[in-house]
């Protein structure tokens, strides 16, 4: 019987971050990711975007499997176990924990909603609605916040005290489903098998998802480079990437297509592995520790907090050189209790120092002589992150002293230039110093170059593929950079919501059709959609500025008997221009007066018009304009 599969891509592919990928089989539509996506910057309170979904039957979806646990393969997953309740989710253990955090949090902001809605009913609960409003002005600092009012039922024994209240408790284990590396998950027309591999993250996994005959193989590798990544002291055991079994489970396969990672498509060579970089940070800890006592700073590295093996290496060479870490940003705390949990982070509870023991210290002083290695969050100088708190001098703990060094362990995302720069100067105002990737090997891409796309193109040998992930000229240039080293290897460009339709029974034919992308829904920070006609208003309103006009009109040929001068009927205030333009109202009050008493009344169009013209006259603008006529009867 014949059994075609469609596959659409509904983010990540022509942009950068949102990933989702849908399978769609006759009877069932499974999902591959399901992720957010940053805006360029954080306006307008806009915080992420996520997939449009509202192409998807959610009646036939059934389930939801996860490479691995960067935001923007998860982020979005609450949203979609939100709006489709049955939707079961495969993740391996590391995953499994950062995505309860996720839908815990998502929980505490739906009691939230459901309470405001319920106000009208009880005036008591205005008491708990302001209490919740307290607590979410709290977590506005960091929506991770929420988890430590949870306890943990039964804590890995093995996990520091001091990050046990980071585990968070809120979700049942029902519909996670563990990946693991020989799972096999059996669907009605087809099998996927999960396939280790590389990236910067712990437990990353690409899916082998073949017809029930094995005429077809499709190997979706998303996020990943090639590394052997063991360590030398045995403190870092992630396996390798899966080869044999990729090739074992797809040899008998006619046609094998290849879904590979187009982020770092241009870079002609091997991503670096994260071995490569324990000796040039260990240099660098060295030479701090060989300086005079009284030169000797303190070292603050800050990376991403969800690259595990960073943080083992850097729990490694404080142990072999004397230097106690802290941990400074929850969201560093909770990867780590969660990375801890799952049997990560060896050593980690021997270097540690609690940050509650630094604070009974009090003193600057004593913190400053202590030999730390303080790991902080906002690598990329977020505002609300610890690096920029510290180093902007309004954080009550930390400050940067003479002699302190801080390692930008981290890549610099487009767009966050200026924001860093900033960061570095106000470093060296206070005396510090930074040393950046740019300068030593002391980051690693979590993204093959093109040596490692070959390593897995001559491994799995595919007959077609498709690029993912990356901006459109990413999948251009990688379809370019294939037909150069492989002519055999058919490729073909699918972009969000085009379909591609495969059929076991006649595997020699491929259909691509074309679709419209639907735009992305826009998330505010409380986790609420807006639409994009909103956004638009508030960019208007931010850079415009806001008109209101009430206008009272009496009805036409009703004398109207009302004690209201003139000066009255007509109402009018603006917000967000500038000063001066308070000389240039009482002739746009005048003006309106003068159209309130026309006869027929004036209607919005008119006023609208009126509005435009003063504004565009006097100030060259178009503000938001609220107009409300009130007529008298
Ligand atoms: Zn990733």
């Amino acid at each position: 019987m014949s059994t075609p599969i469609k596959i659409m891509p509904l983010g990540g592919v022509g942009e950068i971050g949102h990933n989702m990928m849908v399978i769609k089989t006759p009877s069932e539509c499974i999902i591959v990711d399901a992720g957010i996506m940053f805006p360029h910057d954080q306006v307008y309170n806009l915080q992420y975007l996520i997939p449009n979904i509202s192409q998807l039957d959610v009646n036939l979806t059934t389930s939801l499997l996860i490479t691995h646990a960067h935001e923007d393969h998860i982020g979005a997953v609450p949203y979609l176990k939100k709006k489709i309740p049955h939707l079961k989710i495969y993740a391996s253990p590391f995953a499994r924990e950062i995505i309860k955090i996720k839908l815990a949090q998502k929980m505490l902001e739906t009691d939230k909603l459901d309470l405001s809605l319920d106000l009208s009913k009880d005036s008591n609960k205005n008491e708990e609605q302001s209490l919740l409003q307290d607590e979410n002005q709290i977590y506005q600092d960091d929506a991770q916040d929420a988890i430590e009012t949870q306890e943990s039922p039964s804590p890995s024994p093995s996990l520091s005290p001091s990050l046990q209240p980071f585990l968070g408790t809120y979700y049942s284990d029902s519909d996670l489903i563990l990946i693991e590396d020989n799972s096999h998950f059996s669907f009605k027309e087809i099998d996927i098998y999960p396939i280790r591999v590389n990236h910067s993250i712990p437990e990353t996994y690409g899916f082998l998802i073949q017809d029930k005959k094995k005429c077809y193989s499709l190997f979706y590798a998303s996020d990943c480079k090639v590394d052997n990544i063991k360590n030398e002291n045995g403190t870092i055991t992630e396996h390798d990437f899966d080869f044999k079994r990729l090739q074992e489970l797809s040899k008998n396969s006619q046609r094998k297509f290849l879904f590979l990672d187009s982020t770092d498509v241009m870079f002609e060579g091997k991503a670096l592995s994260e071995k490569d970089l324990i000796a040039p940070i260990e240099d660098i800890i060295i030479t701090e520790n060989n300086k005079d006592e009284r030169e000797r700073g303190r070292i603050f590295i800050t990376f991403f907090p969800s690259n595990i093996y960073r943080l083992q290496t850097i729990i490694d060479l404080a142990l072999k050189h004397n230097r106690k870490i802290v941990f400074y940003g929850r969201s560093l705390k909770q990867y780590a209790a969660k990375a801890q949990s799952c049997g990560y982070l060896q050593d980690l509870n021997r270097v540690l120092v609690d940050e509650d023991e630094l604070k009974s210290m009090r003193s600057s002083e004593a913190i400053k002589r202590l030999e730390l290695i303080v790991l902080l969050t906002g690598c990329q100088g977020d505002l609300k992150g610890a690096l920029n708190r510290v180093v902007s001098g309004q954080d009550p703990l930390f400050k940067i002293y003479p002699g302190d060094l801080l390692l930008f362990s981290s890549r610099t995302i487009p767009g966050n230039e200026k924001r860093l720069t900033k960061i570095y100067n106000k470093i060296y105002e206070q005396g510090g110093r930074i040393i950046t990737a740019k300068e030593k090997r002391i980051h690693a891409s979590g993204h093959g170059g093109a040596i490692d796309n070959k390593n897995i193109i001559d491994l799995y040998n595919p007959s077609d593929l498709i690029p993912i992930h990356g901006e459109t000229y990413y999948l251009y240039k990688h379809i370019e950079f294939i037909n150069k080293n492989y002519p055999q290897i058919k490729t073909h460009l699918l972009l969000n919501s085009d379909e591609l339709t495969l059929d076991s029974d006649n595997i020699d034919t491929l259909l691509i059709e074309k679709g419209t992308p639907l735009p992305p829904l826009f998330m505010l920070d409380n986790g609420i959609a807006i639409e994009k006609t909103s956004i638009n208003t508030r960019r208007k309103m931010s850079s415009n500025g806001v008109v209101f006009v009430t206008l009272l009109v009496s009805n036409p040929g009703i004398d109207i008997d009302i004690n209201l001068d003139l000066e009255n009927r007509v109402e009018l205030s603006v917000l967000g221009f500038p000063l001066f333009i308070n000389e240039y109202l009482p002739l746009l009050k005048e003006r309106l007066i003068q159209i309130s008493q026309s006869n027929p009344p004036p209607n919005k169009e008119i006023l609208k018009s009126v509005l435009k013209k003063f504004f565009k006259k006097f100030f060259e603008t178009a503000p938001v304009m609220e107009i409300h006529i009130v007529t008298l009867a």
